[in-house]
């Protein structure tokens, strides 16, 4: 028992000091309290036990707000009578008060019950209210209540029992019951008037059920069984209850103006205190005076596919055009943005898309690989205009690929030029073939010469070739990648095979010196490839050694496991000999051949030295924003950074947008980039999770794709809105808008809330608000 009496001699306790005391024990697990209060608010609630437990309190002497927010699993006993507020907003709380409540009791409250054993002051049970998902709030009063009670009643039961109360015109006061639009009163002895939209009945058999269902709980609570007999005349019972919409059929609505000036309070309210004009300008506001607007952000926010494709390919566009069931174009819409659907998205892509595709947070992630592998043998057409202008590119790998396609697509004329005898960079040159099926390498290399582009191989461009470039060109662009394996200079390195030549030897369709037991330094991604390389080539055992865990592609490492092959990490290469590799804690694997496979860096010693060109350690380009490195010159890709395939294809995507302007001479705009959209805006509850699923065609997938920040025409704005502010305007070809009215519109934002893509935006009212005179002397 927690016992507390809060007067000590002269000494009061605060009501804060109070409420933590008795927090602090219901955290310990206390349920029973004694409170001997002086006046102390908001004794008893907001309150749960740890074990879900009851709380018991008996209370004496209690300030305002007894029982405020109190919940379910709470019961408050209060000896004599309470201030006012008891129960106020009460939400599941049992509250008995033996004597007399002061003004409101119940006021605003959603569940529980409150017993009052004497008289209620005004405004009683006021804006009492019931949401259906739970049990409806009760109130019993014993004896009569004050006037403006059950003011703007929206739920719930009252019950004023009108005992000992024969000196009073009216046991609900005056003005009862004005503004009630829901719940039911229930009342024995005399009334005042009451409002035209409130009925004044009989009771039926349902309300007998009720009060005898309850009578006895509430007596027993207030302890006066004694009176059951004498309150069970049903007879002498009544209701008041708002009409029905049925009943209000036909009636004249309200004038508000004149519903405040004469039926709520003669006169209008505080007309003794205030000047007011009395009129409701609109209770729900629309147009400049809502306090927030929505706006249709179609497109403003890049989906996690398109925001984690650094390439930037909007999976969700594709969708949008394939629901629209423009097939073509949605395939198409892919080559706008890389000429290697199917040989990097398709195949070799490690889809960083997928990894933060929002569907993969429901179930399983949109098949983005494989929809772009449905663009891989697409045709597309030459340019129809062109520009006149040259452009050189450096390397024929991706990079310089990707620069070249977007460049030819815009009309220029393009040549790349490549120091080894077939183009495609490190796609042709290393990556395993059995990773990468070398015909459809070969289709995307013909779709790009289709545009116009022309290779030049085994034209290695050593400084004169590129000073030559220069002057013969409009631009340059630089995309040599990185060439050289890099390796520390650990003690024996000359016993050491470069990684990125003996891939370059098995995808040429030579047989390079294998041993039989190979040590790889470096368990990233081609540092596997070598080891797959090396197992091709016929050796028995292959350990992959890392200074860190293996950064390789989970399904990489696996294949190579699969193998038989090892990874052993952390390991520091100390010192290499024919015998094999020593690790600097002392630790040794035998090898007759061992593979540095760490990296590469490029190798830029044809540019110019006295153009100011930056370095990064010497070796990567550090380009200015528009990518260019000297006047006319511009780089991508592993250049400036080592990265996977869709990095160099977003970046020689990039370089073009910069090219391209330049050599047009236009004035330079930055490379649209937009904000990854917060995964708040969607809601993903309007998709149905799947819990067995069997992917189907990725085309299909359209369903599934949450279209993350593009409308994707599902219509639940246009039905959600309880205004009927939001049209659907179609356009000429085809595409759609959907706009909300600003004089329906009442900024409730249920549009934002309901899209499932997030398009709309619900915003404060950007215009400034005019505060208006009521003519008000001061
Ligand atoms: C073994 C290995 C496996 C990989 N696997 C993957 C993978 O599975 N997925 C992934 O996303 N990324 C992978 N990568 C990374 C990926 O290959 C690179 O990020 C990408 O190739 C970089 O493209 P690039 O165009 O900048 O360079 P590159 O592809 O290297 O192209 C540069 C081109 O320039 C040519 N060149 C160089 N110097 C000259 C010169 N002076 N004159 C003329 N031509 C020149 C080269 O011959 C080459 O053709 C792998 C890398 C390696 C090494
Ligand atoms: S390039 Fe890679 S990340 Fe981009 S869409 Fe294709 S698979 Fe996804
Ligand atoms: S659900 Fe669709 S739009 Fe969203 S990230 Fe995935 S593929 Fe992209
Ligand atoms: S709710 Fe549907 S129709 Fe409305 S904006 Fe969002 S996606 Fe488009």
């Amino acid at each position: 028992m927690f016992k507390i009496d809060t007067m000590q001699g002269h000494d009061r306790m605060s009501t804060q000091d109070l409420l933590l005391a008795i927090g602090d024990a219901v955290k310990q697990g206390e349920t029973e309290f004694e409170v001997a209060a002086s006046g102390q608010h908001d004794i008893g609630g907001p309150l749960w036990h740890p074990e879900g437990k009851t709380l018991h309190f008996h209370v004496t002497n209690a300030g305002q707000r007894l029982g405020s927010m109190c919940l379910p699993g709470t019961e408050i006993v209060a000896e004599g009578s309470v201030s006012a507020d008891v129960g106020w907003l009460n939400s599941g709380g049992t509250i008995t008060v033996k004597g007399d409540a002061g003004d409101t009791a119940g006021h605003c409250s959603s569940g529980g019950k409150i017993f009052i054993g004497g008289r209620g002051g005004t405004r009683t049970g006021s804006l009492m209210k019931h949401d259906p998902l739970y049990e409806e709030p009760e109130l019993w009063i014993l004896k009569n209540v004050g006037s403006f009670s059950f003011e703007f009643m929206g739920g719930g039961r009252a019950v004023v029992c009108g005992y000992d109360s024969e000196q009073f015109a009216s046991v609900l006061g005056e003005r009862a019951c004005v503004g009630m639009v829901g719940g039911i009163v229930y009342v024995r002895g005399p009334i005042d008037t009451y409002p035209a939209d409130i009925k004044y009945m009989d009771l039926e058999a349902d309300d007998i059920a009720f009060l005898d269902g309850g009578m006895d709980e509430f007596l027993q609570h207030i302890e006066r069984e004694d009176l059951r007999q004498e309150l069970s005349d049903w007879s002498q019972w009544k209701k008041l209850r708002p009409l029905t919409a049925a009943e209000k059929k036909g009636k004249k609505s309200h004038d508000l103006k004149a519903f405040r000036q004469n039926e709520w309070v003669k006169g209008g309210i505080f007309s003794d205190v205030a000047h007011d004009d009395f009129a409701v300008h609109n209770t729900l506001s629309t147009g400049l005076y809502r306090l927030r607007v929505p706006s249709w952000d179609n497109a403003r926010f890049a989906a996690p596919c398109e925001f984690n494709c650094p390439t930037g390919i909007p999976t969700q566009r594709r969708y949008d055009l394939i629901r629209q069931g423009k097939l073509d174009e949605a395939f198409q819409l892919e080559l706008e943005y890389t000429p290697f659907p199917g040989s990097v998205c398709g195949s070799v892509c490690p889809n960083p898309c997928m990894d933060h595709c929002t569907r993969g947070s429901i179930d399983e992630p949109i098949q983005i690989g494989d929809l772009g592998y449905r663009s891989a043998f697409l045709p597309v057409e030459p340019p129809k205009v062109k520009t006149g202008k040259k452009i050189a590119v450096v390397g024929g790998g991706v990079a310089g690929l990707s620069t070249a396609w977007q460049l030819a697509r815009k009309g220029h004329s393009v040549t790349v030029y490549d120091d080894a005898d077939h183009i495609g960079g490190k796609l042709e040159q290393v990556i395993p073939r059995g990773r990468l099926a070398h015909e459809l390498l070969e289709a995307e290399l013909k779709r790009i010469q289709s545009v116009g582009v022309e290779f030049v191989t085994s034209c290695k461009v050593d400084k004169e070739k590129f000073a030559a470039l220069r002057k013969e060109n409009d631009a340059v662009v630089v995309a040599t990648g990185g060439t050289k394996s890099r390796f520390f200079p650990w003690e024996g390195a000359e016993h050491l095979t470069m990684g990125l030549e003996y891939l370059k030897a098995i995808n040429r369709g030579e047989k390079p010196a294998t041993g039989k037991h190979v040590v790889v330094i470096g368990a990233g991604n081609s540092g596997m490839d070598t080891c797959r390389g090396a197992y091709e080539m016929g050796a028995e055992t292959v350990v992959a050694v890392d200074v860190q865990k293996p950064a390789a592609f989970a399904d990489e490492i696996e294949y190579i496991e699969n193998l038989g092959g090892k990874l052993v990490w952390p390991f520091f290469t100390n010192k290499i000999t024919p015998e094999g590799v020593y690790g600097n804690d002392g630790r040794f694997i035998p090898a007759d051949q061992v593979i540095v496979s760490i990296g590469e860096e490029p190798e830029l010693d044809f540019l110019p030295e006295d153009e100011g060109i930056e370095f990064f350690r010497k070796s990567w380009l550090v380009p200015k924003k528009d990518q260019s490195i000297a006047a006319g010159v511009f780089t991508a890709g592993d250049t400036i950074k080592p990265g996977r395939l869709t990095d160099a294809i977003g970046s020689g995507r990039k370089a073009a947008w910069y090219v391209d302007q330049y050599v047009m001479g236009k004035e330079t705009a930055d490379f649209p980039e937009k904000q990854q959209i917060p995964a708040e805006r969607l809601s993903k509850a309007y998709f149905e999770k799947c819990h067995h699923c069997l992917l189907g065609d990725p085309v299909d997938d359209h369903t599934r794709c949450v279209s993350c920040g593009t409308c994707r025409d599902c219509k639940m704005c246009l039905e959600s809105c309880p205004e009927k502010a939001i049209t659907r305007i179609e356009k000429e070809d085809g595409s759609w808008e959907y706009v909300s009215d600003p004089d329906r519109c009442i900024g409730c934002g249920i549009c934002a809330g309901v899209c499932p893509c997030g398009v709309w935006s619900i915003n404060d009212n950007p215009e400034k608000i005019a505060m208006y005179s009521t003519g008000a002397k001061a």
